[in-house]
């Protein structure tokens, strides 16, 4: 009775929310080819300018509220789309073809504006991808002001108090910069539980559903949402019997919510004495209070290029250090593992130069940049030296495939400390520096990356893309990304074994160990330190104080002989039904 007012989706989010539907369609008009008389190109000319004046005024009050709820550097890429809208040559050559065709403003602007898109792009020594996509951005919103469509979903974002944005895609960018009192939840079509901003809703535990594919069709804005982002549901329109189904719903989830809580503050031991570490990985600056909150025993997984995501330009080594002191402040009796920059893929910052690649994620990414790129990597390594002079923190390199790359990155910061000290500035002589474990590659040779490593974490996110050759953002290939099939466990297993032949400390930060039950088989496989999601530690804590080691282990090394994902589920569930209520075991 529902099914033409239900979408479904991936739920990468967990909660309900219910408010209006704000869409942000940021698509090029139509733009139809129209002549004027002579004596009416004054008046195009003008409303040229009008409509630059209109959006410039908008993108200025963007720019305030963003510089409120998120701060200076965040407000700064609102400062580029301004003088991109504003930019004085470019208005004059879109003048300059009104008068000589005769042309209507928005013909003479669309055509113009492609030319420089087409330019941007070509451009060997330009600040790619969120560039140009700031340069489409304020292009789109001149043509719909000057077609007689200005910003409706801004408008719609004002008009609203509580909103929930309908996307086609959500970039980490993107979800950074929404103002948080106001979005209650999100929808994308495309996007899956690992995409980073699909990361981000969860760490800000906004609910959240991707993957909704042909939402933008069907849902106008202004409709009335309640979104699942646990089961990935939409409904429009929701009748009150709907409504109140969902209010008890989420009651009762509350209610658990309540009772998983009373865990955060208990030791997380399991019911047969085996500590486990339970850490927590912080994308943003709120998330610190949350993990604390929520018991954390330290910072896993420190994800720094949010530093950047959104940002107009790099920090600087005094920012980066003010924020690694905050967050280590956060923790004085547990350690922060910091990781460094990790760009490319999804996540490239207005403020650094890129170049298109057919397969970002099989690019110039991670650990790659930052070896290449010194004028970034160092002052990272530098603030890093400061703050390991104070607190104790772990570092930490994304998507390493070679030993090189450790051995590389261990030279700078070698380098790096004797400048510190040669420059008499307070700062530790050496790094802890470990590795991530988040590619095949780095598992085949993790006996020897374990020669130069401190300890190992595995980003179960990354190796389950690259193991599986599925792309962890493709709605499409959703139900192919799976970190329970074999092919990963087995991996798992090896990088386990050798870590703890070598002696160092081996830990999972992927979103694997934010699931109930993925959490309980990586227990039973040895990984004693998990770093999971903030929202996630009461739930984990909660079921390492229910599941017995014992049992964990047992059915770990059933699922290591498992033939399937599906039979590697069914083996945990079974394994876990007498100590966990069914509800939480959703795999
Ligand atoms: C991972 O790949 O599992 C990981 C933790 O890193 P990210 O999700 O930031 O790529
Ligand atoms: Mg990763």
């Amino acid at each position: 009775m529902t099914d033409d007012r239900l979408i479904r989706g991936v739920g990468v989010s967990p909660g309900l929310a219910l408010a209006p539907a704000v869409v942000l369609e940021w698509r090029f008009p139509d733009v139809p080819d129209r002549s004027v008389r002579p004596d009416e190109v004054d008046r195009e000319i003008a409303r040229l300018h009008e409509a630059v004046r209109a959006v410039a005024d908008h993108l200025n009050m963007l720019r305030e509220r963003v510089l409120r709820s998120a701060g200076l550097e965040e407000s700064r890429i609102f400062e580029a789309q301004i003088l991109m809208v504003e930019d004085q040559d470019f208005l004059a050559a879109v003048e300059g073809l009104i008068r000589q065709n005769n042309l209507s403003a928005e013909t003479a602007f669309e055509f113009k504006a492609l030319e420089l898109r087409v330019a941007f792009s070509g451009a060997a020594n330009l600040r790619m991808r969120e560039r140009l996509a700031d340069l489409s951005a304020t292009q789109i919103r001149v043509l719909r002001h000057l077609m007689g469509r200005p910003d409706d979903e801004l408008a719609a974002l004002r008009e609203h108090r509580h909103v929930i944005v309908v996307a086609h895609e959500l970039s980490p960018g993107l979800t950074v910069q929404l103002d948080r009192d106001q979005l209650l939840g999100l929808v994308s079509e495309e996007g899956t539980r690992t995409s980073h901003a699909a990361i981000l809703a969860h760490s800000l535990g906004i609910p959240a559903v991707m993957g909704a594919a042909g939402a933008l069709a069907r849902i106008k804005a202004g409709t009335t949402l309640l979104i699942d982002g646990q089961s990935g549901t939409i409904l429009l329109e929701p009748t009150p019997e709907e409504l109140e189904v969902a209010r008890t719903q989420a009651n009762r989830r509350h209610k658990l919510e309540l009772e998983l809580e009373g865990a955060a503050g208990q030791p997380a031991i399991t019911p047969d004495g085996h500590a486990v570490t339970l850490m927590g990985n912080v994308d943003l600056p709120d998330e610190i209070d949350v993990a604390v909150r929520n018991g954390a025993q330290g910072v896993g997984l420190l994800r720094t290029e949010f530093l950047v995501t959104g940002r107009a330009n790099v920090p600087t080594e005094s920012e980066q250090l003010e924020y690694f002191r905050r967050v280590t402040a956060a923790f004085p009796n547990h350690p922060v593992v910091i990781r460094t920059y990790d760009l490319g893929g999804d996540k490239f910052p207005a403020a650094f130069e890129a170049f298109p690649e057919a397969n970002p994620f099989l690019g110039w990414r991670s650990i790659r940049v930052c070896l290449d790129r010194p004028e970034i990597f160092r002052p990272q390594i530098r603030a890093l030296l400061r703050v390991a002079a104070e607190r104790r923190i772990r570092v930490m390199l994304p998507l390493v495939t070679r030993v090189e790359e450790v051995l590389e990155s261990r030279a700078v910061v070698d380098e790096e400390a004797s400048h510190l000290a040669a420059a008499g500035i307070r700062a530790a002589r050496t790094l802890e520096l470990g590795v991530m474990v988040e590619t095949p590659a780095a598992v085949v040779i993790a006996d020897r990356l374990a020669r130069v490593s401190a300890f190992f974490s595995v980003g179960t996110n990354d190796l389950t893309q690259y193991t599986l050759a599925v792309d962890r953002g493709s709605a499409h290939l959703a139900s192919r990304f799976n970190p329970l099939d074999p092919a990963v466990l087995l991996q798992l297993r090896r990088v386990v074994e050798v870590g703890q032949r070598a002696g160092i400390p081996v830990s999972v930060c992927g979103e694997m160990a934010s699931e109930p039950l993925a959490s309980l088989l990586l227990i039973g496989m040895g990984y004693d330190t998990l770093s999971v999601s903030p929202p996630s530690l009461p739930l984990i804590k909660w079921l390492v104080r229910k599941v017995p080691m014992t049992v964990c282990r047992e059915a770990a090394t059933k699922a290591l002989e498992a033939d399937t994902a599906a039979q590697v589920i069914e083996i945990l569930r079974s394994a876990m039904q007498n100590y966990v209520d069914k509800r939480l075991l959703g795999a």
